[in-house]
């Protein structure tokens, strides 16, 4: 009986992810979108992206569930979720992009640009010095598989980088910082907070009135994570009060955001709607593939997702 592997995603195209993943799979796997899956006995995985409430309850046989992106939030928080292993995607492309879109937010803050969106639109030759990227200290919250790589990318770029995660590592040209303790001194130095932590019950609203308080004045602001990791009332408020120069937001508590939310038109405010790094097909089959040879033949899995840490 051959395996079937079951996808589900409102975002994501089945037929390119089919196409991309086949190869990977040598004819030993049977690819199906969720409607479509005639026999759910054979169902032994599940490549995901947010499934409607009760998709697991249709395969009793699941071994695997893939998520379909590198955030695990919304799915390690259901209460349908199958007691199987769960990976997430480790994807080079996706951690170049997101490393990409993170350099942009970071060099928009650092090199004025909101100032001179602002000037333009008064028509107005509005000088401002630069300085020299040293001269400028970033700090990136979660230093996991995109944010390491973002962070060194920063510090690459010749900024003075520090980050933040629970566990030392050892990244070139960053100065890495651990635990609770350590991030109030972090804020208070940062001209540029860069947010890349998961949402779990640990980091949510982590990002609080106290910690925006704690951050120099003048500082700006990114968050390509989770909006939830934010209180973003408190991040209004720091932004309205001119205690943050800016931000730059990709995500939020609630998407897409409200047409009438106060972000959408406080100075020096840039919101792109959740798109910082999406999954790549061809980039990511392979894992995917790796990860569905080594339920079949009892191999170790890569990419694992810790339920008890939630990332
Ligand atoms: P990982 O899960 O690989 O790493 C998470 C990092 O956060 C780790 O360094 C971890 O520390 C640190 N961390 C977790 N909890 C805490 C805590 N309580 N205090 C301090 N540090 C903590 O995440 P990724 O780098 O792969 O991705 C980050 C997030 O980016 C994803 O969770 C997802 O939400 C988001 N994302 C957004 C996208 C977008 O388009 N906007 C696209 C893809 C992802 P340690 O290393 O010590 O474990």
């Amino acid at each position: 009986m051959t395996d079937t592997l079951v996808f589900h995603s409102g975002l994501d195209p089945f037929d390119v992810w089919r196409d991309a993943l086949a190869p990977h799979l040598d004819g030993h796997v049977r690819i199906e979108e969720a409607h479509a899956v005639t026999d759910p006995e054979t169902v032994r995985f599940a490549l995901v992206w947010m499934p409607p409430a009760g998709f697991f309850a249709r395969f009793p046989n699941l071994e695997l569930v893939i998520n379909l992106g590198a955030g695990v939030d919304r799915l390690v928080a259901r209460d349908d979720l199958p007691d199987v292993p769960i990976t997430r995607l480790s994807d080079p492309q996706m951690g170049r992009m997101m490393a990409g879109f993170v350099l942009f937010a970071v060099l928009r803050h650092a090199r004025d640009i909101p100032h001179f969106e602002a000037a333009q639109a008064r028509s107005e030759w509005a000088y401002k010095h630069p300085r020299a990227a040293s001269e400028t200290t970033v700090a990136v919250l979660g230093l996991g598989e995109l944010g390491a790589l973002a962070a060194t990318e920063i510090a690459r770029q010749g900024y003075d980088t520090h980050g933040w995660a629970t566990r030392p590592k050892d990244l070139a040209g960053v100065t890495v910082h651990c635990g609770d303790d350590a991030l109030g001194a972090l804020l208070a130095k940062a001209d540029i907070v860069v947010c890349m932590l998961p949402l779990t019950p640990e980091t949510r609203e982590r990002l609080d009135a106290a910690a925006f308080a704690a951050m120099k004045p003048g500082a700006a602001f990114i968050n390509v994570s989770r909006g939830a990791v934010v209180d973003e009332a408190a991040l209004v408020e720091a932004l309205r009060s001119g205690h943050l120069s800016g931000a730059t937001l990709d995500v939020f508590t609630s998407e897409p955001l409200a047409p009438d939310h106060p972000l959408w038109t406080l100075p020096g405010v840039l919101i792109t709607p959740h798109l910082a790094s999406v999954a790549l097909p061809d980039s990511a089959a392979p894992q995917i593939a790796a990860n569905i040879r080594a339920v079949q033949t009892g191999g170790a899995l890569i990419n694992e997702v810790s339920r008890s840490r939630g990332y």
